[in-house]
């Protein structure tokens, strides 16, 4: 059986408490498929002093340097492409097609992207008479990442800090290192200089607030749960360092009776249980305007009774298990909270689905006539279940779909652009989308409230990584 080790100033290590380790659970089988040594206090010290000393002779490469050593480590992951499809599939569930075609090819989306954006980037202009402002890399950075798109999350944190000139200690989820190793595997095959990038594997509590709270650590870029963000927000706040955010979501879903219907229908239930349920910005509050609500409800029922399960390693659009038994309980909790609170159960509901005993699979589940005050319609779930709620006006509309302590991502569909504007402006989410329009890699990507602060992707994600300076006396002329 593999076992994982920390990356750390250019070296594999064993932590140096050896003993701590951790199994790594196949989500369908149930089964542990590898053990990672966990790193502690020790090892995530010696993870910031490497990123710390390696930071000056890095920040001092030039754009080309940086671009030419992103481009190696992209080289190596297309050239391993199929290793990380099957760790993510096998880590977290995904089905084997799903993995190949969206979550392995974001690490390739992404870094093209981001090498473009750096390419074109402006680091400094004359800014009024005798003034020249300059981006500069913040430092070091500690960077956070979950487990529901491993990959992505790891490449939209990673690559644009290592562009523009910080160096980076990455703490992967504890339950998605396989993905990660690779990833680690691809930037040590690469030759980033020693420190430049450093990985420690290990829990949230025992070093993510240390890491957080270091003084060392100019800035930590932190993606998951609304609980952990705030607790890396407290602990990093002390030596007053950028923390950036990307956290839950219970993204609204506003269908008005000028739209196609049945496309709507058919894509928002789709949209909300790809990844079955596990993905931040799912849109997972269906409001329907009232005069097609009934029809709206025999659709989206047809459409969830429609979706099948199965095993991550078959080829095919079916949903495979949740990530663990710890999410399993909360969908099913969460569930048998809406069935308590008066929702109408439309399909799917508590337990496994027939014939899939082993594993972490869950119900493909619909609730309708949902009050928005519902504990299901307000809590994140991260699973595949989905809430109708129907309104009577488009003020109605609005109201609801920012009556939530979230503001990630927003979908409308409606026969009228005018309204479709109108609406989006008055949307309280980092990004909306109308009639199913989908982002680019270059699309900034973030939320408004409580789902975070700060925006990944391509010229927004590099940004986020970077010190304005201004320099006055610049010009004599
Ligand atoms: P999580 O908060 O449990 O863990 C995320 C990471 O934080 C892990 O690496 C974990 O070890 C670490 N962590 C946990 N507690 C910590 C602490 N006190 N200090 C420092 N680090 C700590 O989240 P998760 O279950 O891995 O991921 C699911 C959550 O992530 C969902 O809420 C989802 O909406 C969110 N998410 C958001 C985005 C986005 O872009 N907004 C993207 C993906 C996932």
């Amino acid at each position: 059986m593999r076992e994982l080790g920390c990356y750390i100033a250019g070296h594999w290590v064993t932590p140096v408490m050896e003993t701590v380790k951790l199994a790594v659970t196949n989500p369908a089988t149930e089964q542990t498929v590898a053990k990672v040594s966990m790193a502690g206090i020790d090892d995530a010290e010696a993870a910031v002093q490497a990123a710390a000393l390696a930071l000056d002779s890095w920040s001092q490469t030039t754009i080309e340097q940086r671009m030419s050593l992103v481009e190696h480590f992209l080289q190596q992951y297309e050239s391993h492409y199929e290793d990380m499809a099957q760790a993510i599939s096998t880590e977290m569930g995904s089905p084997i097609d799903s993995a190949r075609e969206i979550q392995a090819e974001t690490g390739v989306g992404h870094t093209r992207a981001f090498l473009e954006s750096m390419a074109n980037m402006v680091l400094e202009q004359r800014h009024e008479d005798n003034v020249q402002v300059v981006r500069e890399p913040i430092g070091v950075c500690v960077l956070i990442t979950p487990w529901n798109w491993p990959v992505n999350q790891i490449v939209c944190k990673v690559v644009p800090a290592l562009l523009a000139g910080c160096t980076v200690v990455l703490k992967p989820s504890e339950l998605t290192p396989l993905s990660a190793q690779l990833y680690a595997e691809f930037m040590a095959a690469a030759k980033f200089p020693a420190g430049v990038f450093n990985m420690v594997h290990g829990t949230g509590s025992v070093i993510g607030s240390y890491l957080a709270s270091h003084p060392l650590v100019n800035m930590v870029s932190f993606t998951g749960s609304t609980r952990a963000g705030v607790a890396v927000a407290k602990a990093a706040a002390d030596t007053v360092k950028r923390v950036t955010q990307e956290l839950g979501g219970k993204s609204p879903n506003i269908i008005f009776a000028d739209a196609d219907l049945s496309a709507a229908i058919r894509h928002g239930v789709s949209e909300c249980m790809f990844n079955t349920g596990q993905s931040c910005d799912a849109p997972t509050r269906m409001l329907v305007e009232q005069s097609v609500y009934a029809q709206a409800e025999i659709l989206a029922r047809l459409a969830v009774k429609a979706i099948k399960t199965g095993a991550p390693s078959q080829s095919g659009d079916h949903l495979g298990p949740l990530v663990s038994q710890q999410q399993w309980d909360k969908v099913q909790r969460l569930i048998q909270i809406g069935i308590d609170e008066g929702a109408v159960l439309l399909a799917g509901g508590t337990g496994k689905p027939d014939g899939l005993n082993i594993g972490y699979y869950a119900k493909p589940t619909l609730f309708g006539n949902v009050n928005n005050q519902m504990k299901i319609a307000q809590e994140e779930i991260f699973g595949p279940v989905l809430v109708l709620i129907p309104f009577a006006t488009e003020e109605e509309a609005i109201a609801i779909a920012n009556d939530t302590p979230y503001g990630l991502g927003a979908y409308l569909y409606t026969g009228d652009l005018q309204r479709g504007h109108r609406v989006a402006r008055q949307l309280k989410a980092g990004t909306v989308h109308i009639n199913g329009a989908t982002l680019a890699y270059t699309t900034p990507f973030g939320g408004y409230k409580q789902s975070g602060n700060g925006r990944e992707y391509g010229a927004y994600g590099i940004h986020d990584f970077q010190e304005i300076k201004a320099i006055s006396g610049y010009y004599t002329d």
